[in-house]
């Protein structure tokens, strides 16, 4: 794996190409939409090209400002015939195609050639005619902002990325690291030092991200800490979250972003599982301290995935539970006897 021979054959590919596409995962949190406009911004500004953002769900909506200006495509039909005229696709901060939910078929079925620039664990290589993947870094918009550096116009020199793309970089490296609390290496800190000097007003975007919340996205997170909090003597946190509860409050989604994390600032909890009822199934995301695996959790319990300390997975009606008032109970068992066995070991 050859770093710069991958940047070298992409920028190639990148002056082969008239029209380019991106294409992030379902629910696209900050770090999707930021590389996916970091991406696409350079692609127009920098190299006069064709370039379209296709998500398969619109962004959340405190994120949505990365995207000002550019050509974005969230319907699954119109993506589909975009892709038809796409000579090159690039796909940002996903590691299997099944992660693009609603455009994995016509994903599947692009004929020219796909880039892959991510960050999770185990990208199946095999969907991409270049993979540049690397884990040891925060975020896909910090692997992003290393292979745009590496390209020959920006020559490592943060101050030629257009603006737009900057400010896209710092809110997908912002969001994925919960604002400089995990995953941050030493590169995550040059790259918010290049960033910054090169103009970037950080002060703005956390001003954007997390300043703009709805007063009943906090009503539901105070319903959430004092009536459906559960914690476990193994150290463990389990919140369900049935459709009720986005009913009653008003919520829209992405507005329990972050809620999974609020209880680990507890005393002892290690590992908090939140579960949230969608139609026919549970969605379900994961959060760890150091030295517990929400990887594995989710992997092999919840029919997913994600990093050590961040992941998400899925709770199936009929397979797992018989119905959604069964959820509690079962989350429960699993996390306690995950958290025991890990403790045996
Ligand atoms: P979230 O809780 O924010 O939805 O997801 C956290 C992380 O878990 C994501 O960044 C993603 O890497 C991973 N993740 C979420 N759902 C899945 C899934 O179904 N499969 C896999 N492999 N990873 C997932
Ligand atoms: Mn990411």
């Amino acid at each position: 794996m050859d770093r710069a021979k991958d940047i070298a054959l992409l920028n190639s590919w990148i002056d082969g190409a008239k029209i380019i596409s991106t294409v992030s995962h379902a629910r696209p949190d900050g770090d999707a939409a930021g590389s996916s406009a970091a991406m696409a911004s350079y692609l127009e500004s920098c190299r006069g090209k064709d370039t379209a953002v296709l998500l398969p769900d619109p962004v959340p909506e405190n994120a949505a400002f990365v995207l000002e200006g550019l050509k974005t495509i969230t319907d699954a039909q119109e993506s589909a015939r975009r892709m038809d005229g796409t000579d090159l696709l690039i796909c940002l901060d996903f590691n299997t195609l099944s992660r693009v939910e609603g455009l994995e078929e016509a994903v599947r079925a692009f004929k020219g050639r796909k880039v892959l620039i991510d960050h999770h664990e185990e990208p199946d290589r095999e969907a991409f005619d270049l993979c540049i993947s690397e884990t040891r870094v925060s975020s896909a918009c910090e692997l992003l902002y290393q292979v745009l550096l590496g390209m020959p116009d920006i020559a490592g020199d943060p101050s030629k990325l257009p603006q737009a793309a900057a400010r896209a970089l710092m809110t997908g490296m912002t969001t994925d690291t919960n604002n400089f609390a995990n995953s941050v290496w030493p590169a995550t800190l040059q790259m918010a030092s290049g960033l910054l000097a090169a103009g970037v007003d950080r002060e703005d975007i956390i001003d954007r991200l997390y300043h703009c919340e709805r007063p009943n996205r906090l009503a539901a997170m105070g319903e959430m800490l004092s009536e459906r909090m559960r914690l476990l003597p193994e150290g463990g946190s389990v919140i369900i979250l049935p459709q009720s509860f986005f009913d009653r409050h008003g919520l829209l989604d992405g507005e329990t972003e972050g809620f999974v994390n609020l209880p680990l600032s507890i005393k002892g909890v290690r590992l908090c599982v939140l579960a949230r009822e969608d139609g026919d199934k549970f969605r379900v995301s994961i959060r760890s301290k150091r030295g517990t695996s929400a990887r594995l959790l989710a992997k092999n319990h919840f029919h997913g995935g994600g990093h050590e300390q961040a992941s998400g997975g899925r709770i199936l009606i009929p397979q797992d539970i018989a119905d959604a008032a069964g959820a509690e109970a079962y989350v429960i068992e699993i996390t306690a006897r995950f958290l025991q066995e890990q403790d045996a070991v």
